[in-house]
């Protein structure tokens, strides 16, 4: 970094270690979770950092994140970070530190009543679900980010705060198909999914598109170009073959004049079996399990039914640290659908065969 001339970029985040981890880099032993929501890793120097790790959210507000600095200031030094699922931890050096810790955090409500830091998110239970930006922020979704996420949380939140299934359990949501969130690996995941093709609003689509862009952003080859009549006019305008389009919203993305939400094509998607970790079992690709729930906002009561329905299945029938995906293979995937209750339907059935699917190696185990 040094004679480094730029100031573009945030700067190098080991300015911004607690001195703890700072002197004990690549020193440390072992660490433990003492409890839920409760870590301590232990260093060769003797030094100890005791972690508490609370619930968080996505996006949050400014008013939010002062408050969680006052925290910091108040108990850990002004340290605290954030992990990658937007759980906050912060870190303190002296056992005799972390109760104030938890107790200051669990009084913490907002005004509806409901915990604003609620300590959790560890080992074998839930920790907060990953997702991306939803109605709020995107314009292909086909299904809401936080509003889903914030309803699953609610039913799943026991799960969040205590360690009782046999491993542990990854949920995700990505509000479509491009998938920003990581919905092929993980144990349970939400996808919205979109089932008609674009509309296409010829009276634009020339002046607010380049149409062969548009053509062009299709990977299926389903936009093809076409004159159409608007008002007695000839219009520069595309066709779609709804044969073709898998409703991937590439060309919305190219030319706005072809939107394809849709209050009834647009929904959920559930998805279970993911995991990326390589204990027990090679990593594995999340597999369809519900092909559509409706869009419920604000509480999408179908789709925490089944994923709390699905939770507490493989929290009573799988052995212990058997993943989701380890558990439904092992008892099988018919059984899976009986014992969830879950409709095996022809959409869950998984044809797609391209030679990368079986010659690419999927895992990060070595084989020789
Ligand atoms: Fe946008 Fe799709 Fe990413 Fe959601 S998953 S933020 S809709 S690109
Ligand atoms: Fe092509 Fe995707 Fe647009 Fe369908 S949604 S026409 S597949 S780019």
């Amino acid at each position: 970094m040094e004679d480094r001339i730029t100031d573009i970029g945030p700067k190098h985040y080991e300015e911004f270690y607690p001195p703890v981890i700072k002197n004990n880099k690549a020193k440390w032993l072992y660490h433990e979770i003492l409890k839920p929501g409760v870590l301590v890793h232990v260093s060769e120097t003797g030094d100890e950092v005791y972690t508490v790790r609370a619930g968080g959210a996505r996006l949050m507000s400014v008013g939010l994140i002062r408050e969680i600095c006052d925290i910091a200031d108040k108990h850990c030094n002004g340290y605290f970070r954030f992990t990658t699922r937007n759980n906050i931890e912060f870190m303190v050096d002296k056992k005799d530190k972390v109760e104030p810790l938890i107790k200051d955090l669990e009084s913490r409500k907002f005004p509806g009543g409901s915990y604003k830091f609620p300590v959790g998110g560890t080992g074998a239970g839930i920790t907060n679900i990953v997702h991306t930006q939803g109605w709020i922020h995107c314009h292909t979704p086909a299904t809401d980010a936080s509003g889903p996420v914030k309803a699953a949380m609610d039913v799943l939140f026991d799960d969040f705060k205590n360690m009782r299934l046999p491993a542990h359990l990854r949920v995700s949501l990505a509000c479509c198909l491009n998938m920003c969130g990581a919905v092929h690996c993980s144990d349970i995941a939400i996808l919205g999914y979109h089932r008609k093709p674009p509309m296409v609003d010829s009276a634009y689509v020339d002046s607010m598109c380049e149409i062969p862009l548009a053509i062009a952003a299709c990977p299926t080859a389903a936009i093809k170009p076409k004159k159409i009549d608007v008002d007695g006019q000839q219009k520069n305008s595309v066709e779609v073959n709804p044969n073709r389009c898998m409703f991937c919203g590439n060309c919305y993305t190219m030319c706005p004049a072809l939107p394809l939400s849709d209050k009834e094509g647009d929904g959920i998607v559930i998805m279970a079996g993911g995991k990326v970790s390589n204990r027990i079992s090679n990593p594995k690709f999340s597999k369809v399990v519900v092909a559509f729930l409706p869009n419920e906002a604000p509480r999408w009561p179908s789709t925490t039914a089944t994923i709390k329905k699905m939770v507490d299945v493989y929290a009573n029938d799988a052995r212990k640290y058997e993943r989701f995906g380890e558990w439904a293979e092992r008892i099988g995937w018919e059984r899976f659908f009986e014992k969830t209750g879950l409709e095996f339907t022809h959409h869950l059935i998984d044809d797609f065969r391209d030679p990368a699917y079986y010659t690419w190696r999927q895992t990060t185990n070595f084989k020789f």
